[in-house]
């Protein structure tokens, strides 16, 4: 449990301290009940290393239980709602994630180590930005007539729900992952059963109550805690679930498509990614350079679009090392509840063993760590952190070069032209994202047109909008979240010819 004055770290507020000496439950049709076995886990604040709370491990039966209430509310109370009423309560749930953000946003940073300050300036806004933008869809799930050859037919179409999706999302973005989700999955007229990562399980359960709150129905939306091996597994195999909508690991996504193809659920997979971030000479090199200095070390670099792979046109590279080394090593480490963090822990010791594993690889191989490269020391050895790290000299075929390491390590690589930049960047299993820095107008596009990406920013990095569709290519996955694309993975399309000849 978390003391009142954690060692390094600034006093959660009573209603946190209270939320987290509570009895956590599973949300089950619109009721907080205990898993049915009454196993728990526990949850740690990666910042100290300390087990903040424990929360329910459901089971068969929960899931079950859940999959059985989420098809009766789907036939029911939520069909039967009018679409105007539908965006109502969603438009309500992200007014309540307004008004709770910023305790929202302190169990969020204590559960997951992310500063509270990003957690309110980033992860609140783009959840209630996903929620208010799928509620304006609500009303518009327009199907159309189509001018059929056959005499004296009428045909049209309907857009309907696919059926109860499960949401199973990462620990990285908790909160926003698991709006980009519901709010679009709830808007097409679906039910959920969400499933949160097991470091991070805390605001999906303030979501759920909130729900409630917001006056979405019961058996609307589900919570259930648990591990990706029961839980998770469960949900994908269930024959009452009809899509699995995934955030998480490309070895996971791969398990659960073979899994759910036994029973032809619909599945969409936002995986990981290597996202070349690329600058060249002609570019303002400056503020490029710090921008990838952030496009790495946001959040430790434990995000799937982090630009973990900066690639330097040769005339700028010494320029482009030196102002990266230098905004490196101004981020403070701390504690997330502390106003003046920028960078907190990794998740978890296994992740960090997993980060310094890379970077002690490098070490032997004669890849120069210019900054960083070790866990943080003093008041800081007791929790999971680890000091931002800057990597020259790799080669492509190094695992630094090639996988997604999840932490805040950079590798900077020099490229010689434009076609031996595409070439390299594009040798990548992974299709997430990339970054263009250049003011030549025709190299910007050739190089958006070339890149194999699902996202591209040009001068920019890391922008991110409920309206515009985010998803990956090749080893990335498929399924766009958000936007207009994100809306459709959750509908169906029903063709219906009427014979109107007297
Ligand atoms: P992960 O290990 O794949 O877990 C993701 C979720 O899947 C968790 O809820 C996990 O539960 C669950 N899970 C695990 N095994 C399962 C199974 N057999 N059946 C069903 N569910 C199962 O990923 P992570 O380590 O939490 O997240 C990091 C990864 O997510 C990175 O690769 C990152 O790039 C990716 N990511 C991608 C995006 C994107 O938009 N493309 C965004 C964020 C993160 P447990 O927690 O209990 O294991
Ligand atoms: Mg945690």
């Amino acid at each position: 449990m978390l003391d009142q004055s954690p060692n390094g770290a600034p006093s959660a507020s009573d209603r946190t301290i209270d939320f987290l000496s509570s009895t956590h439950k599973l949300l089950i049709d619109g009721n907080e009940v205990h898993g049915a076995s009454g196993e728990t886990f526990e949850t740690y604040d990666p910042a100290l290393g300390k087990t903040l709370t424990s929360v329910p491990n459901a089971k068969q039966t929960d899931v079950d239980a859940a999959v059985t209430a989420a098809r009766s509310a789907l036939a029911g109370p939520w069909q039967k709602m009018a679409p105007s009423d539908r965006a109502q309560v969603l438009m309500r749930l992200a007014d309540l994630i307004e008004r709770d953000a910023s305790w929202i946003s302190e169990v969020e940073s204590l559960d997951s180590g992310k500063p509270k300050l990003h957690i309110a300036a980033v992860d609140v806004p783009l959840a209630v930005g996903a929620l208010r933008y799928y509620a304006g869809w609500c009303t518009k799930l327009a199907g159309e007539t189509i001018p059929a050859s056959s005499p004296d037919m009428l045909v049209y179409t309907r857009r309907e729900p696919i059926g109860v999706v499960a949401a199973i999302v990462p620990w990285n973005f908790p909160l926003c992952q698991a709006c980009f989700k519901i709010a679009p999955a709830l808007a097409a007229g679906c039910t959920v059963i969400l499933k949160p990562a097991e470091q991070t399980p805390l605001s999906a359960l303030i979501l759920g109550k909130l729900a409630l709150e917001a006056g979405i129905p019961p058996g609307v939306l589900n919570v259930l805690t648990g591990d990706g091996t029961t839980t998770g597994q469960a949900l994908v195999e269930h024959p009452g679930v009809a899509k699995i909508s995934f955030t998480g690991s490309e070895e996971v996504g791969k398990h659960i498509a073979r899994t759910a193809s036994k029973t032809l659920k619909h599945v969409s997979l936002e995986l990981g990614g290597k996202n070349p971030n690329i600058i060249f000479a002609d570019s303002d090199v400056d503020t490029a350079a710090a921008t990838a200095a952030g496009a790495i070390f946001f959040y430790t670099g434990q995000v799937c679009s982090a630009g973990s792979r900066l690639m330097v046109e040769e005339k700028a590279f010494d320029q482009v090392v030196d102002r990266v080394v230098a905004e490196a090593r101004k981020l403070k480490m701390g504690h997330g509840l502390h106003e003046e963090t920028t960078l907190g822990p990794l998740i978890s010791e296994d992740q960090l063993e997993r980060v310094n594993g890379f970077v002690e690889r490098s070490r032997e191989t004669g890849i120069d760590v210019v900054t960083g490269g070790r866990r943080g020391k003093g008041e800081l050895a007791s929790g999971s952190f680890y000091e931002p790290t800057v990597l020259t000299g790799a080669r492509d075929t190094d695992g630094v070069v090639t996988d997604e390491i999840f932490g805040p390590v950079l590798t900077i690589q020099a490229f010689e032209s434009f076609d031996d930049l595409v070439k390299r960047a594009n040798a990548s299993s992974f299709g997430l994202a990339a970054g263009i820095w250049t003011h030549d107008i025709a190299k910007a596009h050739a190089a958006a047109a070339a890149i194999q990406a699902g996202t591209v920013w040009v001068n920019t990095y890391n922008q991110f909008d409920a309206a515009v569709g985010w998803g990956g290519f090749k080893q990335s996955g498929y399924g766009k979240d958000n936007g207009r694309e994100g809306l459709d993975k959750y509908l169906q399309t029903k063709t219906v010819w009427v014979n109107y000849a007297r």
